[in-house]
């Protein structure tokens, strides 16, 4: 009898698992596995919602992909749905997800920080291979250069960016565009570089409010005295300065000068996943597969093109590091006491100087 693979998905969703599920589904059907997906993340795992990714093959040999993970996979989201899931917090809930794979031959979760720090609890209830992938729009987990959704997130913040800067030159305007990342910047900051903007304010740069007012009024000042047409300033969310107090605040000692707000939000989460996305999630789909298959457990899939450590798999961007390392990784980039982190705010300090020029 063939055995199953299992794979989830949970916690914030991120354009590319949709992507990750194929690459599951594909490379457990070609290595013989039948592939389910699990609805709901974590609750649909503890009460046995099970989806076929797989149908057996012509003449009954092998097993094919089901058509709607096929047709799913370009579509942001996840079409298995994902779940904030209170019981799995819970011992008791958690040993009742172990024994719904029991006698599995893996379960695969994606998921960011919350979800991989469940699988590697999970891992130590049951002799079934656990291994992580990251998914979050944030970047903000440990081990890996990119996580499942980044790219395409940026690539929605640059378009809208560039949107805004149509109608901002035309004024003489000021916006601040405000992007997701309670925790981490990292979206800010990557954005204020390709979408040319004049600065960025990040939570990691520990500003009090008088801070970040004067930061935004003097770029604002510096831009246009330089002759920019419009001036443009990425907002994380984790500054938690609402853009409309801002924007009252700096045009009070901004006579003259228009400046406007625009929250993303929720927009930045959705929409169909980029090449990138998809190329990250299928590659390290595939080593996802590999790693259960080797007996490998409580062990994230990372992308990393400067991996150190880890274990390395047949792909060269991609290592197996555990995940508990992972999550040490990830507290100390969201704290300020990984060097990443530290070299993040740096990079912004020193870019402070270059993005206003
Ligand atoms: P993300 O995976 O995007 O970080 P969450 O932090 O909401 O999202 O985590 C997703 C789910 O993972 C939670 O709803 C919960 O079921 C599980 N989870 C998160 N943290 C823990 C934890 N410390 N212990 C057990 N399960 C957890």
């Amino acid at each position: 009898m063939s055995r199953s693979l299992a794979v989830l998905t949970s916690g914030g969703d991120a354009p590319g698992m949709n992507a990750g599920l194929r690459a599951i589904a594909k490379v457990g059907a070609a290595r013989g596995l039948q592939v389910v997906g699990v609805r709901d993340g974590y609750d649909g795992l503890i009460d046995g919602r099970f989806e076929p990714l797989t149908r057996p093959g012509p003449g009954a040999k092998g097993w094919v992909v089901e058509d709607r993970v096929e047709e799913g996979a370009g579509r942001g989201g996840t079409w298995l749905g994902s779940a904030r899931c209170a019981r799995f917090r819970e011992a008791e809930g958690r040993a009742q997800a172990a024994a719904r794979i029991e006698g599995f031959a893996g379960l695969i979760v994606l998921g960011g920080d919350g979800s991989l720090t469940g699988a590697e609890l999970l891992s130590k209830l049951t002799p079934t291979p656990v291994i992580g992938m990251p998914a979050s729009i944030d970047n903000d987990i440990g081990c890996t250069a990119l996580s499942i959704g980044v790219d395409t997130a940026l690539n929605t913040i640059v378009e809208a960016c560039d949107r805004i800067s149509d109608t901002a030159s035309s004024h003489h305007r000021a916006f601040i565009v405000e992007v997701m990342g309670r925790h981490s910047g990292y979206l800010a900051m990557a954005s204020a570089i390709t979408a040319g903007a004049d600065g960025a304010l990040l939570r990691e740069q520990g500003r009090s409010e008088e801070q970040v007012v004067d930061a935004l009024v003097s770029a604002i000042q510096g831009a246009f005295a330089r002759g920019r047409k419009r001036v443009l300033l990425l907002k994380a969310e984790g500054v938690t300065i609402p853009c409309t107090r801002l924007v009252r605040l700096a045009e009070a000692r901004l006579p003259g000068v228009e400046i406007r707000g625009t929250v993303l939000g929720h927009l930045v989460r959705g929409g169909a996943p980029s090449h990138m996305d998809r190329m990250i999630a299928s590659r390290l789909g595939l080593a996802a597969v590999e790693a259960v298959l080797a007996g490998a457990t409580g062990e994230m899939v990372a992308w990393q093109p400067t991996a150190a450590g880890g274990v390395r798999t047949g792909d060269p961007m991609v290592g197996r590091y555990p995940i508990s390392r992972v999550l040490e990784e990830s507290k100390a980039l969201l704290d300020g006491s990984s060097a990443v982190t530290r070299w993040r705010v740096r990079m912004m300090e020193e870019l402070e100087g270059v993005l206003g020029v």
